[in-house]
């Protein structure tokens, strides 16, 4: 027989359920095993208590079906289920997400029938189904069915894989608005009760899985148009796009996606493979929501107010919350897509919730002041999210209380504090983060970053490693609906994030922390000496820089050169463009601060996610492969004219070097030195003595053909971001294809190597996209035979560190295993974790 596992915070709330159950078997014996509460009276949940708890009630080996009560009973179910040894003892555990006591009671009867555990589940998740048509039936609730006489009715069958979730409800809803009909919905499957069809918060009270019959019932002058609508859209799977949703929302998001389940959304399934690890290291601290959601509000005793008064103050409170989900919606619209803005409407429609607003306007109208109404109607709504057997329902009501908590600032402040980025200390969660704002972050006060989507070699994400904060990214739109303060630990070097890390997971965190510090520190004290293989090979290690502030940090950790300017970072966010003078005394300055070292200074890369505000660009459908780097350079010559001269002017000073960037055919090189040589003939004072010519090698194209720019230029220096996302056809700002864009792939080693022997002995090849920061890829890189790796500042003591342990020939033999790996998992497993010599 099927065991049973009870898993609460509380002891005594456990047994009373078993009880409970007890009296529906009439005597009869079911294995109920309770792992619940520390001890007798301490409240919590242990996972080697209930892993013990598994063992018991698998004595059988006929399955176990575990009951939940909330929060971290799931986390820690989950971590005693990874705890089984045994897969096959693992494989029999179904952790089940119906309602503890409802479940039980139901779970109990049905396993003394005999039956299997995932009947034994399927009939504990359907256990509320009884309670809710029951009070649907009883008319305890306000809402008023429509008159059955006239009504026009018709069916649809529910197609989008997690059922009228989130979205597919939210465009149900917004279908019907501005169509005069009353339309109500019921679920045929579970013989649930009606629901009015403008309501996003009832519309989830259907518990409408996939392939469950729901019941259109309309009334009103259009109410055959709204039927019509409904089923169109049901016919068109609610517009969900077909890749949406294809994870199974109770399994986890990835192999290192410890969120917990109760905060998961039914969103998090659009974080393809995510969180990704972007930048190293530890961050420990309460989630801060760039999106204009923050804590409840602090309780304030309100008295009674004028009716027409409060709800004028709810009215415009709630207008100015929508006006901020629409500005986050266009933002994300932009900077993401369409399809990750989509997200947003949830909240719209539940911002425009009959269920919602009407109780409260209903007790302003009663004499109760705006906030009070408002925070009871957003209780109940809440609640009836968090009643619902559905995981992914369930989730639901933390952006019902996240938005009203946006409201409830609005209606006691007036103001949303929580908007400027970063502006309260702890982990920033945002949707995403444009280059200026990345460049700004207040390193202070942010202990981490999450970011819902983008990948790691983004810009944004590249922006964050630079200024040395944690983060991970794509982390998948679900974690939007943290609630703000809630304690999250993101660990940015494996891109673990987990939402309130119990005492231990903390503590191991902080180990992490203390570990990675020690290794740095070692490797700080070795910083400013040479980074030389054992066998006497020196590998330079310069440092990507966008700011004079970056070039401080570079000095500070040692970098032997500037391998990379991203000049186009120096001008963000300017209305106008900054003239020769200002560039060449920005330049002058950086060269300064490098106190004679080189540098190496990129001319502007911009399109692509690099928009120029003061030169705006034509739209193009795919601007990766449009008009950036230097195409968009060679097409506005004046632009780059300027630049280097001021670049020249600055080279008979210091040792400075140019670099051309996506460069595809000899001829754009040949153009761009053309105007080069101009600006040399401009400044007056013939070809400065230390000064180098390269171009960044990023395009296939370029890297296949790397013998016939080698004898054009001083160096090549390998961008491996944009040379990973044109090799495997992958953009690199999405986490959609995130997986797919690894520069560890063999497809790209094999152009790295091509590049390197390409240049032979006219020049120099070094590596300056993200994954020269990796001090894995070390031993690789140099095996293939590059000779100058340009990092994040943070990373050039840890890089140095890695060069001076290889050996050229085990790293040249190293390499070509991994040019004939099958796979980039396979060339991982090829590379030694950095401190790890044996694993
Ligand atoms: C690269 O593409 O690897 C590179 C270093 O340039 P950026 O990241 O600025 O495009
Ligand atoms: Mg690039």
């Amino acid at each position: 027989m099927v065991g049973i596992v009870v898993v609460s915070h509380s002891r005594a709330l456990a047994r009373a359920a078993v009880d409970l159950a007890a009296q529906m078997l009439h005597g009869q014996h079911v294995r109920i095993v309770i792992a619940a509460g520390l001890d007798e009276e301490t409240f919590g949940t242990d996972a080697v208590q209930i892993h013990e708890a598994l063992l018991e009630a698998d004595q059988e080996g006929d399955g176990v079906v575990v009951l939940m009560d909330l929060g971290s009973a799931v986390l820690s179910a989950e971590l005693a289920l990874e705890l089984l040894e045994d897969d096959a003892a693992r494989q029999r555990v179904l952790l089940c997400p119906a309602p503890l006591v409802e479940g039980l009671v139901v779970a109990a009867v049905t396993a003394l029938s005999g039956a299997t555990g995932p009947e034994v589940a399927a009939e504990a998740l359907a256990a509320l189904a009884g309670k809710q048509s029951q009070l649907d039936h009883s008319g305890a609730d306000h809402y008023r069915e429509g008159d059955p006489a006239d009504a026009v009715t018709g069916r649809f069958q529910v197609t989008p894989a997690h059922g009228l979730h989130a979205r597919p409800a939210a465009r149900l809803v917004q279908r019907l608005q501005g169509i005069d009909a009353r339309v109500e919905l019921r679920n045929l499957t579970t013989h649930s009760g009606w629901v009015p069809a403008a309501s996003l918060s009832r519309l989830a009270t259907l518990g409408a899985l996939r392939n469950h019959d729901v019941e259109v019932r309309a009334n009103g002058p259009q109410a055959r148009q709204a039927l019509e609508e409904l089923q169109a859209l049901a016919r068109r799977n609610f517009d969900d796009p077909p890749s949406a949703g294809s994870r199974d929302p109770s399994q986890p998001s990835g192999d290192h996606t410890p969120i917990d389940a109760s905060s998961r959304g039914d969103l998090l399934a659009q974080a393809i493979g995510g969180p990704f690890p972007a930048s190293p290291g530890i961050g420990l601290g309460p989630a801060r929501l760039a999106t204009g959601r923050a804590a409840t509000p602090a309780a304030t005793v309100e008295t009674a107010e004028d009716p027409a008064e409060g709800r004028r103050r709810l009215d415009t409170a709630v207008a100015a919350v929508r006006a901020q989900v629409q500005d986050i919606r266009r933002r994300v619209a932009d900077d993401v897509s369409e399809a990750e803005a989509a997200i947003f409407d949830t909240h719209l429609a539940l911002l425009a919730d009959p269920e919602l607003l009407e109780p409260a306007r209903s007790r302003i109208a009663a004499g109760q002041a705006a906030s009070s109404a408002w925070a009871n109607a957003v209780s109940v709504a809440a609640a009836g999210y968090e009643s619902l057997a559905d995981p992914y329902l369930r989730a639901r009501s933390a952006d019902v209380r996240a938005l009203g908590n946006q409201v409830s600032r609005h209606l006691l402040t007036a103001s949303d504090p929580s908007d400027e980025l970063g502006e309260r200390g702890g982990v920033l969660v945002a949707a995403d983060l444009t280059p200026a704002q990345a460049a700004t972050l207040d390193v202070e006060r942010i202990a981490a970053v999450v970011l819902a989507f983008g990948s790691p070699t983004a810009h944004s994400a590249i922006l964050i490693r630079a200024r040395g904060i944690p983060a991970v990214v794509g982390a998948g739109a679900a974690v939007l609906g943290i609630a703000d303060g809630t304690p999250l630990a993101v660990d940015g070097t494996t891109g673990d994030l987990v939402i309130e890390p119990s005492e231990a997971v903390v503590a191991g965190f902080q180990a992490r922390a203390v570990a990675a510090q020690a290794r740095q520190q070692q490797a700080l004290a070795l910083a400013a000496a040479p980074a030389t293989t054992r066998d006497g090979v020196q590998v330079l290690v310069g440092a990507n820089i966008g700011s004079i502030e970056d070039a401080r940090d570079a000095m500070a950790a040692g970098a032997d050169l500037i391998g990379l300017v991203r000049t186009e970072f120096l001008f963000l966010g300017r209305a106008k463009a900054p003239d020769v003078q200002e560039q060449e005394s920005v330049y002058r300055a950086l060269a300064e601060t490098m106190a004679g070292r080189r540098v190496t200074l990129r001319t502007f890369d911009v399109g692509g996610d690099k928009p120029l505000p003061y030169l705006p660009q034509a739209i193009e459908a795919n601007p990766f492969l449009g008009s950036r780097g230097i195409r968009f350079a060679l097409q506005h010559p004046e632009l780059l004219a300027d630049q280097l001269l001021a670049m020249v002017r600055v080279a008979h000073d210091v040792p400075l070097s140019v670099m051309f960037p996506m460069v595809s055919t000899l001829d754009e090189l040949l153009q761009a030195r053309r105007i080069l040589d101009d600006a040399i003939t401009l400044a007056g004072r013939g070809r400065p003595a230390e000064f180098q010519v390269g171009i960044m090698i990023e395009v296939p194209a370029a890297a296949l053909r790397a013998a016939t720019f080698a004898p054009h230029v001083d160096f090549l220096s390998i961008g491996t971001n944009d040379l990973t996302q044109y090799t495997l056809a992958a953009e690199r700002g999405n986490d959609a294809v995130g997986p797919l864009a690894d520069p560890l792939d063999p497809a790209v080693l094999r152009l790295v190597e091509a590049t390197c022997r390409g240049a032979g002995a006219h020049a120099t090849v070094a590596v300056c996209g993200e994954l020269a920061s990796d001090e894995r890829a070390a031993a690789v890189l140099v095996g293939l035979g590059v000779r100058e790796l340009s990092v994040t500042p943070h990373a050039v003591p840890g890089v140095k560190q890695a060069v001076r342990a290889l050996l050229c020939s085990e790293a040249a033999a190293l390499a070509a295993r991994t040019l004939d790996a099958p796979s980039a998992d396979a060339v991982h497993r090829l590379l030694r974790p950095p401190g790890r010599p044996d694993s």
